[in-house]
This record gives C-alpha cells, structure tokens and sequence, in this order.
C-alpha cells in the first residue's frame, strides 16, 4: 500500500511543470527566452513515465547483452535532481538506470540516453560506485557538458517573467516544438524578412511582383516545415482544426483493440 502510495506520488510529481525541461535543452541553449514564453502558455506538463513491457524487455535484454560484468542492476525509473545541474529548484526528471560493476571499477547506463540525465545519475550514484564511463559519454565529458548546461539555464532562469525575455529569442528548427510560436515575434519577423522579404517589400507602397530567384525558392522549402508548424498553432488557437479524423482514428484503434481482445 505505502509503495503505490508513492508511486501515485511520483506520479505527481512527474506532472508537474517543469520551467526548463532536459528535452529542450537544444532550444533553450540557443533561444534563452523561450521558456518564459512558453511558460505564459501554461508550459508543458511532463509525461507521467511508465514502465511498459517493451521498457522492460529493452532493459532486459540490454542486461543480457552486457559482457564480463561481476553484476549489472536495473533500476526501473529512478527519480534524478536535474535541478543541481539547470539551478531550477525541485527539476526532478525519471529514467531507468543500468549500474554495471566490474571487478575494479563501475559502469552506468539511463535509458532514455540523454547527457543530463547521465549527469544527475552520476552524480547520484558516484558516491558508492567508482564509476568511469557512461553510455553517453565520460564522467569527465559530462562535467563539461555540464558547466554549459548551468550557463544556458542560468540565462534562461533570469529571463523567467521578465520583458527582457523578448531581447533573447533565437528562431531555429526547433521552433517547431514551440508552444508559442504562433505568437513568437522574432520567428514572425525571421519568416517575413527570408520568406516574404524580397518578394513583398511591405514598407514600399508601389511594390510589383518580383520574380523569385532559384536560391531563394530552396531557403523558401527549407523554411515550409517551420511555416506548416506555425499555420497548425494558429489554426488550434482559432478552433479551425478539424478534429473529427483524429477522433475516428481514435474510434478505429479501440474497435481493433476489443476485436483484439476477443479473439
Ligand atoms: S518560436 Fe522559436 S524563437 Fe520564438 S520563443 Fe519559440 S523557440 Fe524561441
């Protein structure tokens, strides 16, 4: 009982919003305002982890594969203080961990591999293991790796409620992930200025048509997936989007289920 209990706790826990999130490291390393941004969103309520049976025959197998180890121990969803490496009190993150010990020195996977993940592990389980390599890199790549996580979290923690959040956004690919992107200023400028730019000087009133340039149609493509990403939030904002195939795709999956379950 008290170890459900905790589980449902952890649960909760996971739910919860976290300000700098380990799986957008790359955006917010290069686009330090976008969590402010996003958090005026409501942010994005992390996934309440599971462990599933693929999870679990993953690891299992993974064990399996591991040669001339004394032992290897798998802990299923291991709570890791993320906040120590990003500054955010209380970032707490989940994965499974792999701890393999040999006769003079130990080794540590997580799973998902993502080098702050192996950071906080580390440093949760260096205390009792000599560990000296990861499946993501070695202690020492990790500290370094590290030191620039803290810097671009600090800047990003700084601009948390701040107007000055605005003077610090960097439009990438991964603006399309971005939950404010359809309201995002700087994408809008960095899509009129390269897209639209040469083709419809808004600031000349007696503009003609020009003939788009071969060069410029390719950074046009290269732009369309950031464009598409964009229409499709602006199209949820307005409540354009037709959910009815969603919902069907939805129906078909649970009729196949109970077909499933039937037979
Ligand atoms: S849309 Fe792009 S530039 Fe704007 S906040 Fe989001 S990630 Fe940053």
């Amino acid at each position: 009982m008290a170890r459900r209990a905790s589980r449902v706790a952890a649960a909760h826990r996971a739910g919860a919003v976290i300000y700098l999130r380990w799986q957008e490291y790359p955006a917010w390393s290069a686009c330090a305002g976008r969590p402010a941004l996003q958090e005026s969103e409501g942010g994005v309520e992390d996934e309440i982890p599971r462990l599933t049976p693929d999870i679990k025959a993953d690891l299992n197998e993974r064990k399996a594969a591991i040669d001339g180890a004394v032992s290897v121990e798998i802990l299923p969803l291991q709570s890791l203080d993320v906040g120590a490496i990003t500054g955010e009190r209380g970032a707490t993150a989940w994965a499974n961990v792999l701890l393999v010990e040999y006769a003079d020195h130990a080794a540590l996977e997580v799973y998902p591999a993502d080098k702050i993940l192996a950071l906080a592990a580390l440093v949760k389980y260096s205390t009792l293991h000599l560990i000296t390599n990861t499946n993501v890199g070695t202690p020492e790549e990790l500290l370094v790796f590290g030191q620039q996580v803290t810097e671009a979290a600090s800047l990003s923690l700084n601009l948390r409620q701040s107007v000055t959040a605005l003077e610090h956004l960097v439009p990438g690919d991964y603006c399309r992930s971005c939950l404010s992107a359809y309201r995002c200023p700087k994408l809008t400028a960095d899509i009129h200025e390269e897209v639209f730019g040469p083709l419809q000087p808004l600031e000349d009133p007696d503009a003609v048509p020009v003939e788009p340039e071969y060069d410029h149609l390719h950074m046009v493509r290269a732009k369309l997936p950031l464009i598409e990403a964009w229409l499709l939030q602006v199209k949820q904002r307005l409540g354009l989007l037709d959910r009815k195939p969603a919902q069907r795709a939805r129906r078909r999956k649970k009729a196949k289920k109970r077909a499933r379950d039937l037979n």
